[in-house]
């Protein structure tokens, strides 16, 4: 399969699971919108990189997810710059943990707006040019959390699943212009968003992050092992494929089997 001339937004892409996408669909020939944070002598290795390794323009915006209106401008500037928008992934989030009673608004509104909000802006700008093209993947990325939900994870729960939901609406409203929208659903994989979360808990409890990791895996998902950003990549790739044509609305599972207790 390839994506040649299709032109892939992918949020929240200087790291993690979304460079993973990014590189996947590179990989495939699609030109690339990276977008995220970091410092920009690194971001631009980065960029330089993808765009050599796969013989594909690679552009980048530093829009910040938090702003609606710089969410529209990286919308415009991949359309100007790269001549089109033909795939989105909504990628970018944070986390954040504490009881409900201890969660700072502040934080439960920047989760909200990251993990939600923008996806809903940059599908808001994105959709008229797909509907425009007859063709288009918006891949969103959700989580275990988008399905079940865990302790301490109030605004990053809610948000999931506020996407899932978002998802199902768009499925059903472009189902007849060429447009899908499905929500990839992953489990642990080990990203910096994670090794926080673990490094947190080992300095916490005063075990080794070794033990911590171990012990993250074996309570939520059957199969003790990380998912990768690659293994995320190949479902977007998957997901824009031909293959996938008549699959919308709907969430798939990379979690190890976490959603299936
Ligand atoms: P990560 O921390 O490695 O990457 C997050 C990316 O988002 C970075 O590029 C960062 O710069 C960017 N970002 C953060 N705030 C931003 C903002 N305001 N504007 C623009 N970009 C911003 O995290 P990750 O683990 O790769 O997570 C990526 C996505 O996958 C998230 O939506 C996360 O919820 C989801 N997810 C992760 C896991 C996991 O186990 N790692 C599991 C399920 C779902």
């Amino acid at each position: 399969m390839s994506l040649k001339g299709k032109v892939a937004i992918v949020t929240g892409s200087t790291s993690g699971i979304g460079l993973g996408i990014a590189r996947a669909l590179a990989a495939e020939g699609a030109a690339i919108m990276l977008n995220g944070f970091g410092p920009p002598a690194e971001i631009e290795v980065l960029r330089a990189s993808l765009a050599a390794d796969h013989a594909v323009t690679a552009a980048y915006s530093a829009a910040d997810m938090t702003d609606p209106l710089q969410i529209v401008a990286m919308v415009g500037d991949a359309h100007a710059q790269l001549g089109s928008v033909d795939i989105l992934v909504n990628n970018a989030g944070i986390q954040f943990t504490a009881a409900i009673e201890d969660f700072p608004a502040e934080r439960w509104n920047a989760v909200i707006a990251i993990n939600l909000s923008a996806a809903f802006h940059a599908m808001h700008a994105a959709i008229p040019i797909m509907k425009g093209a007859g063709w288009g993947r918006i891949i969103n990325i959700a989580s275990a959390h988008g399905l079940v939900a865990s302790g301490q994870k109030a605004a990053y729960v809610a948000a999931k699943h506020g996407l899932v939901g978002l998802t199902k609406v768009a499925g059903i409203e472009l189902a007849n212009d060429g447009v899908t929208c499905n929500a990839i659903c992953p489990g642990w994989v080990l990203t910096p968003l994670v090794q926080k979360q673990i490094d947190a808990r080992a300095e916490h409890e005063g075990k080794a992050v070794s033990d911590v990791r171990t012990a993250l895996l074996s309570e939520k998902q059957p199969m003790i092992e990380f998912s990768t950003p690659e293994q995320i990549g190949a479902m977007a790739v998957f997901l824009c494929s031909e293959a996938a044509k008549t699959i919308t609305g709907t969430t798939l599972s990379v979690d190890g089997g976490w959603t299936a207790m």
